[in-house]
């Protein structure tokens, strides 16, 4: 494997804006900018370290306020030139935070409820934000093909993010995904494999090829590239604390799957508290899984601290990893802000699709149900506390899982086309 790093001449004029190099999460080992994502000295993950702008509060702020109506506003706290805005990409992000009044009534909620609906990302779930920032560091890195390990949502937003910008993909899905996101993530012209085997298999085997002459110069957007990709979960943070008038939600549920998108998310919140762009005040993360995986939330309850690797069997299938590479580093952010990790079965996970659809309109994939699921289990058991802001995180779109729902929904009459037809049908 490609793990040891260099300091060469062209590391350092690798330009990805404020990132000034990669540092161990572990060791604190730092490194210079490339395509590496474990330690040298230790095997932890690396992941990216800043120059972050420095000086007044209120530039800053009117500086990201002028920017574009995407992630590209919070540029100056990202992986990636200062230009980017200006370089062909799929432009993701400031999606709708949507004030979840209806939702709270039928939740018992007072303190305020809100869906950051990431469904309205270009491929329709939060991945755009993690490729937007990985496709920048591949251009930088000189990679020509995009290529990743799957539970779906991931190869569509590669895919597409690749046609847009110019490079070939390659990615590779367990074989026996919905047909939502083996459609979607087909479209876009780019090589879609399938594997035999779950998830876990799909990443062991890019782990494989990018050690094999077959991967060489494959820029695999969650392994090889996964410290770059891993920042852009740092803009639901900022998007959620500036929609909400640059202000901290006290609460904050969030599906988990590798558990990246969680702890990038907290890095956010430091770091907006480390800049004075929000006022210092306690947080608390909640991570959300589905019963047939939950290797955190099983954990967490157990007071472990490691995670014990499990098979997944869920309809939860973008959320489907048995091995989650950043579990431990979940349990501690949700140990350390006081929050939780619990899961819900696939039944509550349908109940909670049909839920936030009939009470705000928003279709969501199984991931959200899930979410949204194990937010109503930990209100209804006095774990989150309903007199908080909460803010609940949709990740998908429903129209990639249909059949979680199909059997459970459809017309509430078929009629002839006539007034006594629809009369007899009760409907009037
Ligand atoms: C990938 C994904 C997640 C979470 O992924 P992490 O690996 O935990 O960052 C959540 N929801 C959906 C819909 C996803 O596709
Ligand atoms: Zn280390």
């Amino acid at each position: 494997m490609q793990t040891v790093a260099t300091t060469s001449d062209s590391a350092d004029t690798v330009d990805l804006g404020p990132a000034s190099g990669l540092s161990c999460r572990e060791c604190g080992e730092r490194f210079a900018l490339g395509p590496i994502f474990a330690c040298e000295a230790c095997f932890g993950p690396l992941e990216v370290a800043y120059d972050l702008p420095s000086g007044d509060p209120e530039e800053l702020r009117k500086r990201i306020e002028s920017g574009p109506d995407n992630i590209w506003r919070y540029a100056p706290l990202l992986p990636v030139p200062a230009d980017v805005a200006g370089k062909p990409n799929l432009n993701p992000g400031f999606t709708q935070l949507v004030p979840a009044d209806n939702l709270a009534r039928e939740l018992g909620v007072t303190g305020g409820l809100w869906v950051k609906d990431d469904s309205g990302n270009p491929t329709h779930s939060f991945k755009d934000r993690v490729v937007a920032q990985a496709i920048e560091a591949a251009r930088a890195f000189g990679f020509t093909t995009l290529s990743c390990s799957s539970t779906g949502n991931l190869a569509g937003a590669v895919g597409a993010a690749a046609a847009r910008a110019g490079f070939r993909s390659c990615v590779f899905i367990p074989h026996d995904l919905e047909q939502g996101k083996v459609v979607m993530a087909a479209v876009y012209g780019g090589e879609l494999v399938g594997i035999e085997g779950n998830y876990d298999d799909v990443n062991r085997f890019c782990s494989e090829l990018i050690g094999d002459p077959a991967g060489e110069g494959w820029g695999f957007v969650n392994v090889n590239l996964r410290p770059y990709y891993a920042e852009g979960s740092k803009t639901l943070a900022y998007e959620i604390c500036e929609q909400l008038g640059w202000r901290l939600p006290d609460q904050i549920v969030i599906p988990i799957a590798s558990g990246s998108q969680l702890t990038k998310i907290d890095k956010g919140l430091q770091e907006l508290i480390k800049l004075g762009l929000v006022e210092d005040r306690p947080y608390r993360i909640f991570g959300a899984q589905a019963e047939g995986c939950s290797p955190v939330s099983a954990a967490f309850k157990a007071g472990h601290d490691v995670v014990r690797p499990q098979k997944p069997d869920t309809i939860a299938k973008s959320l489907a990893i048995g091995n989650p590479a950043d579990g431990p580093y979940v349990l501690d952010i949700c140990r350390r802000t006081g929050g939780a990790v619990e899961d819900v079965t696939d039944a509550e996970i349908v109940d909670a699709i049909k839920l936030l659809a009939r009470t705000e309109g928003i279709f969501t994939e199984t991931a959200g149900g899930t979410t949204l699921g194990v937010a109503k289990k930990l209100i209804e058991a006095g774990v989150i506390d309903p007199a908080l802001t909460t803010v609940v995180v949709n990740t998908g779109d429903g129209l990639k899982t249909l059949d979680a729902v199909a059997p459970t929904t459809g017309m509430s009459a078929v009629i002839r086309p006539n007034l006594d037809s629809f009369r007899e049908a009760g409907l009037a």
